[in-house]
């Protein structure tokens, strides 16, 4: 049974059916959320609130250790809601991507501020007893300039379906450890593990700190507009981010926007071809391409481009679809079925174009969202596969030879979330890597979003960001006292 969570109490709501994406069959029943439950939950966190936020930050980041380790307890009654709404295997759900994440991602984000070693296990963990610290921005014989941060109030977490669990959790840890109380919406694809968490956490967090709705996309605007929420963080598509932006500013709340991107990455001819293949392969089609930071196009330089693509192809015929979810490891079903069409329907282009496909593309003989991964062998440009977010198992290769034409092309769409470079230069890698209009360059290293880094997207990909010090800062209001000696 599933709750939406307001002031710590388990509230049921109108029902509406999660669907298993690996048999598209009914999978759990789940309450949706309505206006005067979102009324309720906005009124409970603004009680809280107001002792929550008198807490030092030593005393927020025990709780949030506290949590952390009832999660790893209890983690059995969390993973078979995220396995069963993601379509995620055992083995992603259970010990990769998501729980053990999860339970780091708290550890981490709440162990974070400023000074505080930051370790796993929770042993080895320093906690702070202060609060964050003030600093001095200038000083001369007659005035001190300081600045101090205070926590913004409640915060409305308006989620995704992909990394549902993970990304709710770095929201929900770094809003109350700066502070803040908080409000969870969680995709009404993938809601089951969230409420769960949610309901687990009554058992530690004082009352009313922490809620969680799921709801449609009507709810989502409602958070939006809400004159009781003063911060949205949002996680999700373009096309979204630009309403929640509109709707945030009718009452001018503070906003993060993480959205959607199109990562390339780049690979140079001085690689070892057959290992770099295999690994880049391995991050493109993990959780099927269903990342927000995957990499959506991969440039390869001329000298090597046809060892790599063979290699390349070679690594992904590997990946086996297990329809059982105990098998294979990180390849997934496509979520839902209006990302499953979206795929289908670039597959279809990229046919119609008759551009090469180098393996995959069947999804008949499967009875839930599956795609067997596909590699689009140098697709032009312009082309819908090169242009577009796929967020599938869908990956076109193109062929690089001089440097500004490479960058021209990985820069030239509205979007800028990440990017990878591959090369045994190191020198070249990184300044391949200043050259590229994105939040954040992995470097020999296929995507994979550290909680000590900030998390940001460049053009259309986002405002603002989250996780590591800065995206801390984000669910905090800088004051700052003039003080004339
Ligand atoms: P989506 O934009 O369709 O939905 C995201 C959330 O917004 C859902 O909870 C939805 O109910 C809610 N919503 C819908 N309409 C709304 C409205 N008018 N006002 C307020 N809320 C509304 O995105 P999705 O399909 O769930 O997720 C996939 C997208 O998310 C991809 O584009 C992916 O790149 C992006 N994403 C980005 C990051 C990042 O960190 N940048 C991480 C994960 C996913």
């Amino acid at each position: 049974m599933f709750y939406n969570i307001i002031d710590s109490e388990r509230r049921a709501g109108d029902s509406a059916t999660v669907t298993n994406p690996r048999t598209n069959e009914a999978l759990w029943d789940v309450p949706v959320a309505h206006e005067t439950q979102l009324n309720f939950a906005v009124e409970a966190a603004r009680v809280s609130f107001k002792s929550w936020k008198l807490l030092s930050v030593g005393e927020r980041q025990r709780y949030l250790l506290k949590l952390a380790d009832e999660l790893e307890q209890r983690r059995n009654e969390i993973h078979a809601p995220l396995a069963g709404e993601t379509g995620k295997s055992v083995t992603e759900t259970f010990h990769v991507v998501s729980i053990r994440s999860v339970a780091h991602k708290l550890l981490r984000t709440s162990s974070q501020t400023w000074r505080l070693t930051i370790l796993w296990p929770t042993s080895d963990l320093m906690v702070s007893s202060q609060s964050l610290p003030d600093k001095v921005d200038y000083e001369n014989d007659k005035l001190k300039i300081v600045s101090t941060h205070h926590p913004i109030g409640v915060v409305g977490a308006i989620c995704p379906w992909n990394f549902p669990l993970l990304l709710a959790v770095a929201k929900v840890s770094a809003a109350l450890v700066m502070g803040n109380c908080i409000i969870v919406k969680p995709s009404p694809s993938t809601p089951c593990a969230t409420l769960k968490f949610a309901e687990l956490a009554t058992s530690v967090l004082p009352r009313g700190v922490l809620q969680a709705l799921n709801g449609d996309d009507d709810i989502g605007r409602l958070i939006s507009i809400h004159p009781g929420i003063d911060k949205i963080s949002f996680t999700g598509s373009i096309a979204t981010g630009k309403k929640v932006a509109e709707s945030a500013a009718k009452t001018l709340k503070r906003v993060t926007l993480e959205l959607g991107g199109n990562d390339g990455s780049i690979i140079c001819p001085d690689v070892d071809v057959k290992t770099v293949a295999a690994k880049v392969a391995a991050g493109v089609f993990l959780h099927s391409g269903q990342m927000c930071v995957g990499t959506k196009r991969v440039y390869v330089h001329e000298a090597i481009f046809q060892e790599f693509r063979d290699s390349f192809v070679e690594a992904v015929k590997q990946i086996k679809i297990d329809l059982s979810g105990d098998q294979s490891p990180m390849f997934s079903p496509i979520q839902n079925e209006v990302q499953y069409k979206v795929v289908k329907d670039a597959i279809a282009d990229c046919k119609k174009n008759n551009y090469t496909l180098l393996c995959g593309g069947s999804t008949d003989e499967h009875p839930g969202f599956f795609i067997a991964p596909v590699v689009v062998d140098q697709p032009p440009h312009d082309s819908q596969i090169v242009q577009m977010e796929q967020f599938g198992p869908v990956i076109p290769l193109m062929k690089w030879s001089a440097e500004d034409e490479l960058i021209s092309n990985v820069n030239g769409t509205d979007t800028g979330l990440g990017g990878c470079v591959w090369a045994e230069d190191v020198a070249k890698a990184e300044r391949i890597a200043r050259r590229l209009e994105v939040g954040t360059v992995w470097i020999n290293s296929a995507e994979d979003p550290n909680p000590h880094g900030y998390l940001s997207g460049w053009k259309q990909s986002g405002i603002g960001g989250e996780w590591g010090r800065q995206g801390l800062m984000s669910y905090s209001h800088t004051q700052i006292i003039q003080l004339r000696k």
